[in-house]
């Protein structure tokens, strides 16, 4: 991780620390009077307890009291914790929208989110969520029959599936900046993008059963030769195709790639596999026999 995202890192961390694992938020982050309105000295202490199991990093709440735990409070506040609700927008909610394909054609990350998305792209959350995906790819990558031609194929997306472009969005606000073409290519063209450790995991994977990776991007023709040496760079190869956009294409996300799937199975190969971080990477016939989708909350390519 980078400097610039250390110091994210350091502004989405916890304020105290208390004992090995335990996380407690400091009371003007999280109580906001409640336990103030508390009537009498007994409620005080159960709601005391409540908030404090709520907003426990990582101990669970039994190791406080010794009683088995039904549903950590915990879960209803999100990874940003009262974050999710600060502002108006729920952003939990927007973002489970988001995922589910619910809320489309989005523009920008509400603004009272960045720190929201933040939190959630620079903490363990996005790492697990894409974990399990990648594991349900993994199990099904280990069903596989292939036929032994050689035809089978994965396609996997770029941005924010092969490679990851948090160091360019968490000085941009986390998708809460309208996107901004020019300033984005000049980081592309850095070719300093970060392998995504889940996805090069599946990667590995399939090139070792003999299913061969195709790299579908809406990266452009001219970025070739960055977009190689930056996948070489953080440890990807064997591709057997790299597919760019090429020069003049108008047409949507999904027209581009499904017209890019059809043709691979025009010449014979079988789409067993598709992964990506957008909608619009796996919508759209042939869209392969299996699909997963990983988590983006930053940006919406329709
Ligand atoms: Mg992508």
């Amino acid at each position: 991780m980078t400097a610039e995202l250390n110091h994210f890192a350091m502004m989405f961390a916890p304020r105290t620390v208390v004992g090995r694992d335990c996380v407690i938020h400091s009371a003007d982050d999280t109580i906001d009077g409640t336990l103030r309105a508390a009537p009498t000295m007994a409620m005080a202490r159960m709601l005391l307890l409540l908030v404090t199991m709520a907003l426990l990093g990582s101990c669970s709440a039994s190791e406080l009291t010794g009683a088995p735990v039904i549903h950590p409070l915990r879960q209803l506040l999100g990874s940003g914790r009262v974050l999710a609700s600060r502002g108006g927008v729920p952003c939990d909610s927007w973002m489970l929208g988001v995922e589910a394909h619910n809320v489309r054609d989005w523009k920008t990350v509400p603004a009272n989110c960045e720190g929201y998305v933040g939190h959630y792209m620079l903490g363990s959350h996005y790492r697990r969520d894409s974990k399990v995906v990648v594991d349900e790819a993994f199990a099904y990558a280990e069903t596989l029959k292939l036929a032994g031609k050689g035809k089978e194929v994965w396609v996997f997306d770029i941005d924010e599936t092969t490679l990851s472009n948090l160091p360019y969005y968490a000085k941009h606000g986390f998708g809460t900046k309208p996107f901004n073409a020019t300033s984005f290519n000049a980081y592309v063209l850095e070719g300093s993008a970060l392998a995504l450790p889940e996805t090069k995991r599946l990667y590995k994977k399939l090139l070792s059963i003999g299913v061969k990776p195709v790299l579908l991007t809406g990266r452009t023709e001219d970025q070739r030769a960055i977009t190689i040496a930056n996948l070489l760079h953080q440890g990807f190869s064997g591709w057997m195709n790299l597919l760019l956009k090429q020069p003049g294409f108008k047409g949507s996300a999904i027209a581009y790639k499904s017209g890019e799937r059809q043709k691979l199975q025009d010449a014979g190969y079988v789409i067993v596999g598709n992964i990506g971080d957008q909608w619009s990477d796996i919508l759209g016939a042939p869209e392969g026999t299996r699909t997963f989708k990983l988590p983006d909350p930053m940006y919406y390519i329709g």
